[in-house]
């Protein structure tokens, strides 16, 4: 085509509302967890005490956000939806002092105008609610509906009609781990709000709205990531910013920064500036390579911060960068240094809450929270049972490390005795559990390959990779036919980066194909099991203390402790009494 054809006689014309719906759209809807995140948003701002999210399939065939917020009157209605419109906003000057999460106006016309969208509202003082349909930005006349004070939002078929962002979708389980994250934020950020969030038909959040960040905490991390959690609470002397939340002591550490999670009046946001801070802080307590577990708010004067950078609204520009930063170094410098890494519990549930202390000036509140952009794994969720008197007694007791042996077991000793414990087979034990827990949230992580690469495989190795693609896939694998039996690796759990990843996988079908674990079990599991084994600790490792008292207290964690994955013992255990008794004292 010659340049002149392409671009050379089509006049300049103003885009039809439609073309310019769907491009605004975008920026402000990238997938279905950004739906969530506005209509949360919304919840919250229309002072909901309590927040229910419900998805289907990743949130591409349904979102359901409901409220029992304040309710939008009837003759609005129509009128959420035209652009730019907000309730919460009515001068240029009110943008330099934004106390609510929404305040540009667009998202309900942004995810109408790419949807399938019901609204139903009811407003306190009317008696039945309205309802309002909208599909691709075209609005249906209102009609009445009984309905419960609040809001309920439903969208449905997101992106039927963009077809191109429909084919960036990730796989459903990936979409759903996204929705996971953003509503573990706002449950964090605000703990005096009960969240609720199914996934399809599994509940993996559910928050008490009691208003204790701790409590909230201990859903999302499990109990005990939380013991290792200092509180934290300081304000510089003269007016300015706050700094308030939970860091880990120096003895919890991670491999990624991602488990630093800041909130700024309440918002999330995603600022280098304060999570270098944070890092800072910890310098010279930490392994180098390694980062520290951090949940904290800062509240600040909110002219003293432009939320308005970013069309999401995760990003924010400080007036006065250094002060900020000065801040959140101090304040976290100052417990980091202050506690003994030899002193347990600094914190213990059931202590009173702490509070966040945002400067938001919210009044309804007590307190804020804030929580995870967790990098953590969601460890629990409502249906495990965490208060030690609950466990069942295959769980482990709180053991002590005494050392390893040959470069293969662990020593350890507990209330009753001595503990023997095989590294190797300890590891998939808690390799296994994590996996598990994170496929039942659908928050397996994965990671592209930087260049994806060919896997030669065998016949038989192809015929499993083909009839086990969905359980792979879920699993985070992302492998592609490639012609023959040559497929294409393009993605793998990031569990499984370590690892030589092509090798590992290749191992995996070969294993698979050996049927070398018992092929009765549910292939899912005997995948899962296999996977482990691949990257769990080999024996001839040799272990730090440190390593060796992380991998025991996962193990302490696990709901079967004592069997690995295959069937095979974690540990053996000498009781006192047999102790006594071989050595002649009972
Ligand atoms: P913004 O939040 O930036 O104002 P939105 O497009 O998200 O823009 O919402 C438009 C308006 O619709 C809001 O300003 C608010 O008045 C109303 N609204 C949206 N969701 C709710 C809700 N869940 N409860 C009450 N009012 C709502
Ligand atoms: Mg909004």
């Amino acid at each position: 085509m010659e340049i002149n054809e392409w671009c050379g006689q089509v006049p300049i014309r103003v885009l039809p509302p439609e073309v310019a719906d769907k491009i605004a759209a975008g920026e402000v809807v990238e997938r279905p967890a950004s739906v969530v995140k506005e209509l949360v948003e919304n919840a919250i701002d229309a002072g909901a005490r309590s927040i229910r999210v419900e998805a289907r399939d990743g949130g591409q065939r349904l979102i359901r956000v409901t409220d029992d917020g304040v309710g939008i009157p009837r003759a609005e209605l129509p009128l959420a939806f035209a652009r730019h419109a907000t309730s919460k906003l009515s001068s240029i000057d009110d943008l330099a002092r934004i106390r609510t999460l929404g305040f540009r106006g667009e998202a309900l016309a942004s995810i109408a105008a790419v949807s399938r969208l019901t609204m139903i509202s009811r407003t306190a003082d009317s008696l039945g609610g309205a309802v309002i349909r909208v599909a691709g930005g075209q609005q249906e006349p209102l009609s009445d509906v009984g309905a419960p004070l609040g809001t309920s939002v439903s969208v449905e078929s997101l992106f039927y009609n963009v077809p191109a962002r429909l084919k960036f979708l990730k796989a459903p389980a990936t979409e759903a781990g996204h929705i996971h994250r953003v509503v573990t934020r706002y449950a964090i950020a605000f703990p005096e709000i009960r969240f609720y969030l199914q996934l399809n038909e599994r509940a993996v959040l559910q928050t008490s709205g009691n208003g204790s960040l701790f409590d909230v905490l201990i859903e999302v991390l499990g109990l005990d990531t939380c013991r290792q959690l200092l509180p934290l609470s300081w304000a510089a002397r003269a007016a300015g910013p706050t700094v308030t939340g939970f860091v880990g002591q120096p003895g919890l550490h991670t491999a990624q920064r991602d488990h630093i999670v800041l909130f700024v009046n309440r918002r999330w946001v995603q600022d280098r500036l304060l999570t270098a801070a944070v890092v800072q802080a910890y310098h010279t307590f930490l392994p180098t390579g390694r980062y520290p577990v951090a949940v904290l708010e800062l509240g600040i004067d909110p002219a003293e911060v432009d939320v308005n950078v970013h069309p999401t609204k995760s990003e924010v520009k400080f007036r006065d960068q250094q002060s900020v930063f000065a801040a959140v170094q101090k304040a976290v410098r100052e417990v980091v240094s202050s506690c003994d890494a030899s002193t347990p519990l600094a914190v213990r549930p059931g202590e009173p809450s702490h509070e966040w202390s945002g400067a938001t000036g919210r009044s309804d509140g007590g307190g804020w929270r804030q929580l995870a952009q967790f990098g953590f794994e969601v460890q629990r969720t409502v249906s495990d049972g965490r208060d030690g008197d609950r466990e069942a007694p295959a769980r482990l007791p709180v053991l002590r490390v005494l050392g390893q042996l040959a470069q293969m077991y662990i020593i350890a000793e507990g209330p009753d005795g001595m503990y023997l414990i095989d590294q190797h087979a300890a590891h998939e034990r808690v390799l296994y559990e994590q996996l598990q827990r994170q496929r039942a949230a659908s928050t397996v992580l994965s990671q592209q390959l930087l260049t994806p690469a060919v896997l030669e495989l065998t016949p038989a190795q192809a015929a499993i990779l083909d009839a086990e693609a969905d359980v792979m896939a879920e699993l985070g694998f992302d492998i592609e036919p490639f012609g023959g039996y040559s497929y294409r690796l393009r993605a793998v759990p990031e569990m499984f980066l370590t690892a030589d990843p092509v090798a590992a996988v290749c191992d995996i079908l070969a294993e698979l194909a050996d049927g070398a674990v018992p092929l009765s079990r549910r292939a899912d599991e005997r995948i899962m099991a296999t996977v482990c084994k691949r990257i769990a600790i080999k024996a001839g490792q040799s272990l730090s203390l440190r390593e060796i008292q992380e991998l025991v207290r996962n193990l302490e964690q696990c709901e079967s402790p004592r069997t690995c994955p295959h069937g095979r013992p974690t540990l053996l255990h000498l009781s006192a009494a047999q102790l006594a008794r071989e050595f002649g004292r009972a």
